[in-house]
């Protein structure tokens, strides 16, 4: 038997003679010869390193118009996405999309609280008036723990700023009834309206005080800066911000009843920058007027419709006008359509195949559901998708809305499906998560998800850049530097991929010990 030497400018030539290893993505799903398949299935195979993980880029597009530094949006769920999620995404580079299960004017105002935030800024610090007493702000101070109230004509923000009351201002008084106005401190050191936050810091430290009041040109109090935040404030260079107004990008679910319609007006006025059309089948004559209607109305806002799982349902919403289709169809974690219904598809191929059609008409699309790990996220985004949407991922984080509980010895917090029937019991008149499955009319209610807790995840604002990271180490095993560049080269062949038997799936899990600790990351 001869052996032949391999040196670097032969390996290509009997590369070439061999053939590729693996498989093509096209070869992996061709879904007419083999079963749909989903992550676990498959694996992609490693290439060449000639790069550090950190210089790998992940920008992506959410829509047509509107791009992410990171591609990761929070689903539009009551137990995943409310105002503070909403922050947190955008500020680490992804964004949230608000839930509908709740009124308009209350959407509306989440919408509000993403768009006035700003990093280090107070926007809806506690104001009381010159007409409230010392106990009031004694009473603040023992169920807030903090001192150094801004007083304003109304007690409200954005009214003319008065004073202010401190700690010092109130210790030795021993009449609890006197009115603030005796007692606060006039002589302020406040800033205008529209300074950065590095200027409001020095400011602050030169003022020697611990709050300093943000106020307008007519004296009106917009926001606060406390010195005790001063440590806190971190940068984040990632922020996903639109244009003009530099305010954070916010999205918001909405349902396609007339109603609907008045709901998204709100939210524009708010400011959102793209709504969801909500539903669990998107292919529908609703979705059609929908997109119509806010495409008319409102030319300016991004419309992300769906779900879809199959070429002809998003055709249907491409050619209406959609900016960007969410993919999946019982995928969910907290999922049981596919057991009640018998529809839907398995996701990796949902995935890929909605993908490679939406790709030709420059339509970005989300896959969503089902990601539950950050391979997950790597696998998804080689399948096509531009961006992944996650709920039990980023349910258990404090940013989450509701509280921990313990349930033996381990910190949870609930999540649940939107078509959960505990869901759509939720706000009944308004209930978005009723229209997502289309049950508000019926006598029956079919529940097509279920109520459940997942684990403690500590802050998004350490969860993120773990995933983020994690992203950047897979794209660098695949040997590409950024997402654009993987998925080109999946669609040319030259990333592959291999399938998973069960037996290989359980090895590439760990196996065979006595007892183990996972920790993912510190
Ligand atoms: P997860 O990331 O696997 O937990 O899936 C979250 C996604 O599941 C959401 O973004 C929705 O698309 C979907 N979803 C939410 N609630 C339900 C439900 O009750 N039934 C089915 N799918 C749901």
């Amino acid at each position: 038997m001869t052996s032949n030497v391999l040196d670097y400018t032969k390996a290509n030539e009997y590369l070439a003679e061999f053939g590729r290893d693996g498989l093509s993505a096209e070869e992996l799903l061709d879904s007419r010869a083999h079963a749909g398949i989903t992550y676990n299935d498959f694996l992609i195979l490693p290439g060449f390193i000639n790069f550090p993980a950190s210089q790998v880029t992940l920008e992506s597009r959410l829509t047509k118009k509107i791009t992410l530094k990171v591609p990761f949006v929070s689903s539009p769920m009551d137990t995943v996405t409310e105002a503070d999620m909403a922050i947190n995404m955008a500020l680490l580079g992804g964004i949230g999309i608000l839930h509908h299960n709740c009124s308009a004017e209350e959407q509306a105002a989440m919408v509000r609280q993403v768009k006035k935030f700003e990093n280090g800024f107070i926007t809806d610090p506690i104001v009381l008036s010159a007409d409230h007493t010392v106990d009031d702000v004694r009473a603040v101070k023992e169920r807030l723990g903090f001192c150094g109230i801004p007083i304003t004509e109304n007690g409200a923000m954005n009214s003319k700023l008065l004073g202010i009351v401190t700690a010092r201002d109130i210790q030795f008084l021993e009449d609890g009834s006197l009115k603030l106005a005796e007692v606060m401190t006039t002589e302020l050191v406040t800033a205008k309206k529209g300074v950065t936050l590095e200027e409001a810091n020095q400011i602050l430290r030169n003022s020697k005080k611990g709050k300093l009041p943000i106020i307008d040109d007519e004296g009106h109090l917009v926001a606060l800066l406390a010195r005790s935040d001063l440590l806190k404030n971190q940068n984040f260079p990632l922020a996903s911000k639109s244009g003009a107004s530099k305010q954070l990008l916010c999205g918001a679910a909405v349902g396609t009843r007339d109603e609907d319609r008045v709901r998204v007006a709100k939210l524009v006025e708010a400011g959102v920058d793209v709504v969801v059309l909500d539903s669990s089948q998107g292919n529908s004559v609703f979705q059609i007027e929908m997109i119509h209607y806010c495409k008319k109305t409102f030319p300016e806002l991004e419309v992300i419709a769906g779900n879809v799982v199959t070429w002809e349902q998003a055709a249907n919403l491409i050619a209406a006008g959609a900016d960007g289709l969410r993919i999946g169809m019982g995928s969910g974690s907290i999922c049981i359509t596919q057991e009640v219904m018998a529809v839907g598809r398995p996701q990796a191929t949902a995935v890929y195949q909605v993908a490679r059609f939406a790709e030709r008409f420059g339509v970005p699309v989300i896959a969503d559901g089902g990601i539950s790990n950050v391979g997950h996220i790597t696998k998804a985004l080689a399948m096509g998708a531009s961006a992944v949407m996650m709920g039990s991922l980023l349910a258990g984080t404090s940013e989450a809305p509701g509280e921990y509980f313990y349930h033996e010895g381990k910190r949870l917090k609930r999540y649940r499906g939107m078509g959960s029937l505990d869901a759509m019991e939720r706000n009944k008149g308004d209930s978005g998560s009723q229209k997502r499955y289309y049950s508000e009319d019926s006598a029956v209610k079919v529940a097509q998800g279920v109520t459940g807790a997942v684990v403690d995840k500590g802050s998004i604002r350490k969860f993120v850049p773990y995933l983020i990271t994690g992203l950047q180490h897979g794209l660098q095993d695949i040997g590409r530097s950024s997402l654009s560049e993987m998925q080109r080269c999946v669609r040319t062949g030259q990333v592959r991929f291999e399938r998973r038997t069960p037996a290989a799936q359980a090895e590439g899990g760990v196996h065979g010990l006595y007892s183990y600790e996972k920790r993912l990351f510190s």
